[in-house]
């Protein structure tokens, strides 16, 4: 039997270095407080020590972005884009080491972060510096609105930080960018990155460490705009904080999106589109069709066909091409998606995963499916940032709307039908910032992202994105 078995990819292509410090005005800098360790979530091996901020470093990190501020605001559009292009291009460029070294640190399989974060990194570049000199045809100002405290999560480390850097620069502010504590590696690869492409010191600066440097990053009063992409939670907290300033705020929050599926629907093709709806990324993403709703004439055939799919989902080594399933990226995450997959048993929902061997070190979780869930159980009203899918029916396109928009997020939706009245019908009704239609999980830089309701204001990528950085 011919059997296709590629190497793993080799982590030697990484330079890891055993501490790491803090990028301030374009060097590596100590930190004046202690270290934390990051680990590889698939081993529990530790990665590196990385320095944590405290509010001096964040502080001089500001600094070096205020007086830069005035260098690089004063630069042509044109010039801005050099730089933005030429950083797009050394991402290329250096992309397989990006990629390791990303699943590395965050668990996530190299074939999703080779072939999904690292292309879309690269475009959010490149689609930027492409707007760096036509600002004045956005048609909201032009004006540039100084330092940018960004923060972001570890679901997609460098995905969050291009979403974030890429258009603060191209309309000429300057940023502190605070990485998550489970996964700074690859925004410090990204600064070397910066170096290496000569951009002009304090543009970017990155300040590693947790939540009391993320809280300094935004409490800092010479910050003129705070984004934050992360927990609906620490959202409010952070507006909360910033709240009575001057500083302009957009929030990107969680989500509970509903993958809908009528029964006119190309089966196969939505059974592809529910497995990367919720298990790309180990369900580690904000907008990921969390809650599955089937209508009830197909219910039995379509969850059929999903269990045998889930039957051939390889779930291991992060570096082998094979893998599908990564590992959950920390401990912390892992003890709350069987908190909550525990919670879906007690209240009686109908728990399935298929055979599947956990590796023994490491954090793990296997992909798994909820029937008979009511509306009412928490697992179809948290957020489980996990591989895990809840399944609900509908009998009619009201009750879809109703059941789809049942819960406080509203970030994302997909729709499965062969109609396109309907789609266009639900599209219309479902309050959610993006609503695919036969397809899920589908990026592209010029198209804004963001959400409705709990999942945050603001709107990234597009002409959109543009916006959040930039004065009338
Ligand atoms: P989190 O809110 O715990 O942490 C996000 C970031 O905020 C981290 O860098 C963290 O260190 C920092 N932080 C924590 N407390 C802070 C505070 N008090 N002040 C300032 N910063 C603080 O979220 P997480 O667990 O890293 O990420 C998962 C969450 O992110 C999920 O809810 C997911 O839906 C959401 N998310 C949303 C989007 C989107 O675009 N809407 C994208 C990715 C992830």
């Amino acid at each position: 039997m011919f059997e296709y078995a590629p190497a793993p990819e080799s982590r030697d292509v990484v330079d890891l270095r055993s501490s790491y410090g803090l990028f301030i005005n374009g060097e590596f800098v100590e930190g004046s407080g202690t270290s934390f360790k990051t680990v590889n979530p698939a081993t529990e091996e530790t990665l590196a020590e990385v320095a944590t901020a405290t509010s001096d470093d964040v502080d001089r990190a500001v600094q070096a972005a205020r007086k830069a501020f005035g260098v690089w605001s004063a630069l042509p559009g044109a010039e801005r884009a050099k730089y933005l292009f030429r950083i797009a291009r050394l991402i290329q460029e250096r992309a397989r080491e990006l990629a390791v070294l990303e699943s590395l640190d965050n668990g996530k399989p190299i074939r999703e972060s080779r072939d999904v974060d690292l292309p879309l990194v690269a475009a959010h570049f490149f689609y930027y510096a492409g707007w760096a000199d036509k600002l004045q045809y956005a048609g909201f100002g032009t004006k540039p609105l100084g330092v940018a405290g960004q923060v972001i999560p570890w679901n997609f480390p460098l995905l969050m930080l291009a979403w974030k850097i890429a258009p603060a620069l191209a309309c000429g502010n300057t940023v502190v960018l605070k990485p998550a504590e489970t996964t700074p590696l690859t925004a410090l690869l990204f600064a070397e990155i910066c170096r290496q492409a000569d951009l002009p010191p304090g543009v970017v600066n990155i300040v590693t460490g947790a939540g009391e440097t993320g809280a300094a990053v935004v409490a800092h009063p010479d910050v003129n705009k705070v984004a934050f992409t992360g927990s609906t939670e620490v959202g409010r907290i952070i507006a909360r904080s910033v709240a009575g300033t001057a500083k302009k705020l957009t929030l990107e929050l969680g989500g509970k999106a509903a993958n809908i599926v009528f029964d006119d629907a190309a089966i196969d093709q939505a059974v592809e589109g529910i497995v990367n709806g919720i298990f790309f990324n180990q369900g580690h993403v904000c907008c990921a069709g969390s809650r599955l709703l089937v209508q009830e004439s197909i219910q039995e055939e379509l969850l059929a066909a999903l269990k045998r799919r889930l039957a051939t989902l390889r779930l291991g080594d992060p570096l082998d091409k094979n893998t599908d399933i990564g590992a959950i990226n920390s401990a912390e995450q892992l003890a709350k998606i069987r908190q909550l997959s525990d919670l879906g048993e007690a209240e009686g929902a109908e728990r399935w995963s298929p055979a599947c061997e956990l590796p023994g070190k490491g954090f793990w979780f296997p992909p798994t499916l909820f029937t008979g869930v009511a509306q009412s159980h928490s697992i179809a009203r948290e957020e489980i940032f996990g591989p895990v899918l809840s399944v609900l029916t509908f009998r009619t396109p009201a009750e879809a709307v109703e059941k789809a928009n049942n819960t406080p997020y509203g970030l994302s939706a997909g729709v499965w039908t062969e109609k396109g009245s309907r789609i266009l019908w639900m599209a219309d009704r479902l309050r959610a910032g993006v609503v695919w239609a036969n397809t899920f999980n589908k990026f592209d830089p010029a198209s804004p992202f963001g959400g409705y309701k709990e999942s945050g204001y603001g709107r990234e990528g597009g002409l959109a994105g543009l916006e959040a950085y930039l004065d009338v």
